[in-house]
């Protein structure tokens, strides 16, 4: 049994992987932290039969009392990096799906958790449909080298294009030839209709309610059009790769940034 210290739990991803938790026989839920739901059952606020776990408020008592071996932190940058810190000092290894950490951080955690002889997982990307996708991508780019990246999300999302469309745009142009396609006068009508351009190729943001996330690479060549396409519908879509994330990191010593390693 792994046991397992939930941070963020009264969050859209942190309630995920409550459930997720609760409904593996291999996982222990034995704390969860989230100072805006404090006192409840962590079984109740995610609509399961209460479970004895009542959700704390800080997150070192809850670690040093739970016996924790795992921390997954889904919650804010302004507190992840710090309870990563925190949770490495405590022993606990940290599996961190909250976004916006940089690489002096990720350096100052892996260096903290060698230290410590404990390893640790920090990923932006938790879903295995959207990281086959780049990587199905990156494949074909060698192949295909016209190519063109559209991404669709909600309409409230603050950036474009999505942090997924720029990986794979970093990781077609590592083994794409760079080159600017398309016709050297094209004029675009209204401005943006050709969307972003990436290393000579174009990015697409479609925004709008009623989408989560999905996001499609299509390459042309002469007579033929390749397109490799994932759509995600739920937060639940992450959970396989939290869950892996869980168990490998047990076995680990120091950082692995991304979950792309772990995925051949
Ligand atoms: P969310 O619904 O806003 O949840 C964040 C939760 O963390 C909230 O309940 C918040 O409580 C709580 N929180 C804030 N500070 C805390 C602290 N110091 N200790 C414990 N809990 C704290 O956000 P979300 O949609 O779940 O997303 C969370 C993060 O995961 C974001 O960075 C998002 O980009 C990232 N994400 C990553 C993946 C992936 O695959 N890696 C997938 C989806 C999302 P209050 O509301 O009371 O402040």
């Amino acid at each position: 049994m792994i046991k397992v210290a939930v941070s963020g739990a009264g969050g859209r991803m942190g309630r995920e992987v409550v459930k997720m938790v609760l409904g593996d026989e291999e996982l222990q839920l034995v704390a969860a932290i989230d100072p805006g739901a404090q006192g409840m059952d962590a079984g109740r606020l995610v609509g399961a039969e209460p479970c004895g776990v009542i959700i704390a408020d800080d997150l070192s008592s809850a670690l040093l009392e739970s016996g924790a071996d795992v921390m997954v932190d889904f919650t804010v940058p302004q507190a992840a990096v710090q309870n990563t810190k925190i949770a490495i000092e405590s022993g606990v290894r940290p599996v961190v799906g909250t976004t916006g950490f940089t690489r002096d951080e990720i350096d100052m955690l892996d260096k903290l958790a060698k230290e410590r002889g404990i390893g640790g997982i920090i990923a932006p990307n938790f879903s295995i449909g959207a990281i086959l996708m780049m990587k199905f991508a990156a494949q074909a780019a060698k192949y295909f080298p016209h190519v063109e990246i559209i991404e669709y999300h909600g309409d409230q999302k603050l950036d474009a294009p999505s942090g997924t469309a720029v990986k794979t745009a970093e990781w077609i142009s590592a083994v794409r030839e760079e080159f600017r396609q398309g016709n050297p006068n094209e004029e675009e009508k209204i401005e943006g209709a050709r969307g972003g351009l990436y290393d000579g190729f174009r990015i697409h943001s479609v925004r709008l309610p009623g989408i989560f996330a999905q996001q499609e690479v299509i390459f042309g060549a002469f007579g033929q059009t390749l397109k490799i396409r994932h759509d995600s519908y739920d937060r639940a879509g992450y959970m396989p790769g939290v869950k892996t994330a869980v168990k490998k990191v047990m076995e680990l010593k120091g950082i692995v940034y991304g979950f792309e390693q772990f995925i051949d």
